[in-house]
């Protein structure tokens, strides 16, 4: 998902439907907005689908004036079971005896369900199926005085990755969990305004100033021109997810200080050093093995070529929840340049391989346009493992890493060769020359690693075996 925020702008509302535009990658199933006016109170708006075909007309955007406003884009994940209803459409939105609070919430809690349950038996009414209600209930259960110190309360409570933006009639409020598991940028608007986002992109298409991130385990409570950091939990060493660098996040963000499309293009360059093999054309699967794929043909000197070429007017297939869509999907998204490819020897990109349907498909089309051979190179390691933080792969029977041998797995998607790379080499593109240090990951790496930084107590209650 994508959260972000605005004080101290009018129109508050506007540039938190800009700012979502820019994450729109993120989560494109629904998208939210709350913003507060003195004198209007607390409104907001929920919709499915994009940020551009609802939140840009008159008659929603007039509906949330203001100076301080939060949104959400959203993407189901294997928190949340089944089709997104409009109720679990956030930001959600509690009144307390010190007035509203709204909050919105990416990354996913471990331990929802155990959460749920007992605040259900303790009387709380839950109206979504969304893992992040449980934060409002938790507040309601506080018995601090300010909603600041019952979000800290209530995220005390909560395991797992959670990046938060949250607002109540003064305050634009940002959190990150303490091993900040999932991205949160602060920035600058004018001498007088303030941006929390998920990512730098988004402070970028309102010309805010981006001025930092905030750390892992840290809360900012912005007021006027104040802001106040404070660290609610206990230390601990921090744990970026490393498949935002690799896939989720857009490559014209910074994260970690790095720039994600500088990550992905050394990626590729690492890749050629370990999986080099002779080919005619190195070809990105875009838009995701994009960058990668240049990084793989200025390494291996193989000409890069646009050998597939994308339909821009789809969207992400992955994030497409029902099996039967993603299978159209890469059809709908995705054409061979016949012209270019036949008869040649070709070298394809792409970020990963989860259920397998994406490349196998793509091998079918490259070998219908009369490719002589295929050869796939993966920007990251073997899916092996689901993750339960907030990116939605499915459970372990379906990927096909955790069933497969790597040359299992070329034989079923039926190319010449499939290589992936390390993860030393991922961390080294990610900025660690050392590579990856296995007595203290800089990274999450769960997916591929099965080291799971955080427990997914709900899950192993559920009987997943780690
Ligand atoms: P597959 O077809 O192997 O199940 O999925 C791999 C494809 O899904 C890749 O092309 C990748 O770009 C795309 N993808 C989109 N969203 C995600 C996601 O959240 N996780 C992963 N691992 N891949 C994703
Ligand atoms: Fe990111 Fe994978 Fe960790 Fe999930 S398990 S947070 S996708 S690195
Ligand atoms: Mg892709």
């Amino acid at each position: 998902c994508g959260i972000f925020g605005v004080i101290g702008v009018s129109d508050a509302a506007n540039f938190t439907a800009l700012g979502l535009h820019a994450l729109q990658h993120r989560g494109q199933e629904a998208g939210g907005i709350v913003a507060y006016h003195p004198d209007h109170g607390f409104n907001s708006a929920r919709r499915f689908g994009y940020v551009r075909d609802n939140f840009t007309k008159a008659d929603v955007m007039d509906t949330l004036p203001g100076q301080l406003a939060i949104g959400h884009v959203r993407y189901s994940t294997a928190g949340s079971k089944g089709a997104t209803a409009i109720r679990d459409v956030q930001p959600f939105f509690g009144e307390f005896s010190m007035g509203g609070c709204a909050i919105a919430h990416n990354g996913n809690l471990t331990n929802a369900a155990a959460l749920r349950r007992e605040l259900i038996e303790r009387g709380s009414i839950f109206q979504s199926s969304s893992d992040s209600e449980c934060i409002i209930h938790l507040m309601a259960r506080s018995i601090q005085k300010n909603l600041s110190e019952r979000i800290k309360d209530a995220l005390r409570a909560c395991e797992g990755a959670f990046s938060v933006v949250a607002m109540t009639r003064t305050k634009l409020i940002g959190v990150r969990d303490p091993l900040g598991v999932r991205p949160l940028v602060l920035g600058r608007i004018g001498d007088s305004g303030w941006a929390l986002s998920s990512e730098t992109c988004a402070l970028d298409i309102i010309g805010a100033d981006f001025v930092r991130e905030i750390d892992p385990g840290e809360m900012v409570v912005i007021e006027g021109n104040k802001i106040d950091s404070s660290r609610p939990f206990h230390p601990a060493p921090s744990r970026f997810c490393i498949f935002e660098k690799v896939y989720f996040s857009r490559p014209d963000s910074i994260l970690g200080g790095q720039s994600v499309y500088e990550t992905r293009h050394r990626i590729g360059m690492e890749l050629a050093i370990e999986a080099p093999v002779d080919a005619d054309l190195v070809c990105p699967v875009p838009d995701s093995g994009t960058p990668a794929a240049i990084g793989y043909s200025q390494q291996s000197g193989i000409p890069y070529a646009m050998g597939i070429i994308r339909n821009q007017y789809m969207g992400r297939t992955f994030i497409e929840p029902t099996e039967s869509i993603r299978n159209m999907g890469v059809r709908l998204k995705l054409n061979v340049n016949r012209a270019l490819i036949k008869g040649k020897r070709v070298i394809l990109v792409d970020d990963s391989v989860v259920r397998g349907t994406t490349s196998r498909k793509i091998k079918d089309m490259i070998l219908d346009a009369g490719a002589a051979e295929v050869h796939f190179r993966i920007a990251s390691p073997p899916t092996a493992w689901p993750c339960f933080y907030g990116v939605d792969t499915p459970e372990r029977g379906k990927l096909l890493a955790a069933t497969m041998s790597e040359d299992e797995m070329r034989d079923w998607i039926g190319v010449d060769s499939l290589k992936f790379i390390s993860l030393d080499g991922l961390y080294r593109a990610a900025g660690e020359a050392a590579g990856r240090d296995p007595a203290a990951p800089k990274f999450c790496d769960a997916c591929f690693s099965g080291d799971y930084p955080v427990t997914p107590s709900d899950k192993i209650a559920e009987g997943f075996e780690m």
